[in-house]
């Protein structure tokens, strides 16, 4: 249920704001679970950044740059005096039993409803006080699902996703920094609940994942969404038709019984194939406007659907996509061992 809250100009600038104010403006905005911390948070470096970046991030080089603020987000806003850590569930469906893609991408690019979210919620807390503030979705060098559990929205799970008890893992986040006087209050999560479950690296049909924690080298969502080179064949026959993204280890992990619906309508959305195997360049922008699918680009996108398709064993409908003869699809099919 939406609370409305009215927001009071006179609120002395010192004075702590109630709870449920930031519960009733979150709750307005579909989010379903906020925590806030009290900034600096402890030391913290549980990835561990260094180690991680020792050993080899792959096409993420962006995680080499902004180490000082992973390790230390006040830096975003070096005034703030809280951060409101919040999540917003997009359950949706994946697809077709043919070609799949990760359910985050099924409607509006996360990225840009959760940011503006953020940004009503900051400004409404600073109409009571003029308190500045500084909103991050992923577009900020946050350690976000680290920062997510220290406030206590979850643990991070075998398959290195944040689950929560009440809510699984189809979840995005975001941080609202803010000089707002906020009292700290911990989400009610955090203990590691996997136990003894192990169906995550059970499941993972490209062995992705090993000692708690996810190798990104192997796993479909990073060779799919973050890799921008040939997926090597190995791991491409283990792919069944995905392409954008993967969600094995998030279907199978019991906590996700516990899912909410998605909480706003706009992350919703359904892909039909025939729609996918039509886009072409020229209607790659318009088809995935506002999607983070486009955020990949069109030669990648085919470069997927040859792979999804091969992995299939469709040859009469990645045919076109190698005669296109784009140099990416053409090295693509070259290590697939096929040809138009
Ligand atoms: S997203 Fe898919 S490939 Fe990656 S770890 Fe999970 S199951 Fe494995
Ligand atoms: S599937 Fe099991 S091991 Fe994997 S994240 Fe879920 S609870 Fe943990």
């Amino acid at each position: 249920m939406v609370r409305i809250v009215s927001v009071s100009p006179d609120q002395p600038s010192d004075a702590p704001i109630p709870f449920a104010v930031v519960a009733g403006l979150c709750a307005a905005e579909g989010l379903t679970a906020l925590a806030v911390l009290a900034p600096p948070p402890a030391t913290f470096d549980p990835v561990p950044l260094a180690a991680m970046l020792a050993e080899g991030v792959g096409d993420m080089a962006y995680l080499h740059e902004h180490t000082a603020l992973r390790l230390e987000p006040t830096g975003l806003l070096p005034s703030a005096r809280a951060i409101l850590a919040v999540a917003l569930p997009y359950q949706s469906d994946s697809g077709s039993d043919g070609l799949r893609r990760a359910r985050y991408a099924a409607g509006k690019d996360y990225h840009n409803l959760l940011r503006p979210k953020l940004g009503r919620i900051g400004r409404a807390l600073e109409q009571r006080g003029g308190w500045n503030y500084r909103a991050a979705c992923d577009s900020a060098p946050l350690n976000e699902r680290t920062l997510a559990q220290l406030a206590g929205l979850g643990w991070l799970g075998r398959n290195g996703l944040l689950i929560a008890p009440d809510a699984g893992s189809y979840r995005v986040l975001g941080f609202l920094l803010t000089e707002a006087p906020l009292a700290p209050r911990h989400g009610g999560h955090g203990e590691d609940r996997c136990g003894r479950c192990t169906a995550c690296e059970t499941r993972c049909p490209t062995a992705a994942i090993s000692g708690r924690r996810v190798i990104s080298e192997r796993c479909i969502s990073y060779l799919t969404i973050e890799h921008r080179g040939v997926i090597p064949r190995a791991l491409a026959e283990r792919f069944a038709g995905w392409w954008f993204g993967c969600d094995l280890c998030q279907e199978v992990c019991p906590w996700n019984r516990f899912a909410p619906p998605a909480g706003d309508a706009r992350l919703l959305g359904a892909d039909r194939e025939t729609e996918l195997l039509a886009v072409r360049a020229e209607t790659f922008d318009a088809h995935f406007a506002a999607r983070a699918i486009r955020r990949i680009g069109y030669e990648r996108f085919r470069r997927n659907l040859l792979v999804a398709l091969w992995s299939l064993g469709r040859h009469d409908d990645y045919r076109p996509i190698i005669a296109e003869a784009l140099p990416l699809v053409t090295a693509q099919a070259q290590e697939l061992g096929t040809t138009a």
